[in-house]
């Protein structure tokens, strides 16, 4: 198939077998997420720390926590049992990129395993520019971002604050870093030829009238898809500082920003917000088959 129109050739090449890009390949392809990075360096107004990142996945979702070498294990044990896995990805619970030890040595030891299997991770962004050259010498081929705002004085208002270069640092400064290091990631990574999504999260009264300018930057520097995601309101997520009682946009709202971005936006409309530990065919999750207690101790 030629994908979709707004997609250059190049790129449709490398993503036709990805489950979550193509919407013919997710009928064929299948996909796992391990939950091996617990820590964040950011706080989220809308993130509670004891569930997923509520940046990838939906809300009240809690994943079971892996060690490097248990993520191993259970990737051989899905691959053994699914014959379409094809990607594995690292999207929490917490910051891929900020738990970097453990998500590289997640993704060395499946790829020698493993050596055909294609690897993602997820990200805040914040601590992504530090591990450029390792995610090109991995063959990491998707990396998605999540930058919610481009302005700091709206930054501000998702983010009460961000941990950098051992400090805490609030307001205008933590939104400018976070936004800085942000479109700087996404930079390096595409200049590298690495696929880059960028997720927003939408707020309605924070960041739907800003949408169309956050598609426009992260377009200009190269994302090849931008998926809006709506925040899924939830009392035990978003109850941090000013958003407290926050709602959801409706399906509407929703649907107006991603037409306001218009055509040729590289929209990504089928992202069903997965879980941290989600396996099997977009659409469905087997990993309750694939706990650890239901893995064998060893694998050949
Ligand atoms: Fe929570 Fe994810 Fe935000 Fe970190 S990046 S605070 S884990 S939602
Ligand atoms: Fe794909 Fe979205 Fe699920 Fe990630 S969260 S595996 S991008 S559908």
């Amino acid at each position: 198939s030629a994908g979709p129109a707004d997609m250059d050739p190049k790129t449709w090449a490398k993503v036709k077998d990805h489950p979550c890009y193509s919407e013919e390949a997710h009928h064929y392809f299948a996909r796992m997420h391990v939950a091996v990075a617990p820590a964040c360096n950011i706080q989220c107004n809308y993130c509670n720390r004891k569930y997923d990142c509520a940046n990838e996945s939906r809300p009240g979702v809690v994943s079971e926590r892996l060690t490097p070498e248990q993520a191993a294990r259970k990737v051989l044990a899905v691959a053994a049992e699914v014959p379409q896995l094809s990607v594995l990805g690292i999207a929490g619970p917490g910051d891929a990129a900020y738990d970097w030890r453990r998500t590289k040595a997640t993704f060395d030891l499946v790829s020698e395993q493993l050596p055909d299997i294609k690897l993602c991770l997820s990200s805040n962004g914040l601590a992504l520019p530090d591990h450029i050259d390792e995610i090109v010498e991995m063959n990491i081929d998707h990396v998605t971002i999540t930058i919610s705002a481009i302005y700091p004085e709206i930054g501000a208002r998702i983010y009460p604050w961000i941990f950098y270069q051992g400090k805490r640092r609030t307001g205008l400064e933590a939104a400018t870093i976070l936004r800085d290091r942000q479109l700087q990631a996404l930079e390096m990574l595409t200049e590298r030829d690495v696929l880059v999504k960028v997720n927003s999260v939408l707020i309605p009264g924070i960041n739907d009238d800003h949408m169309v300018e956050v598609n426009k930057a992260v377009k200009e520097r190269g994302a090849f898809l931008h998926n809006i995601m709506p925040l899924i309101s939830d009392p035990a997520h978003g109850t941090h500082f000013g958003l407290t009682g926050q709602r959801g946009p409706t399906a509407a709202e929703l649907k107006k920003v991603q037409d306001d971005c218009g055509d040729g936006a590289n929209l990504m409309r089928h992202c069903r917000q997965c879980r941290a530990d989600a396996v099997g065919l977009l659409g469905e999750d087997r990993g309750q088959e694939f706990t650890l207690d239901k893995l064998p101790e060893v694998i050949e």
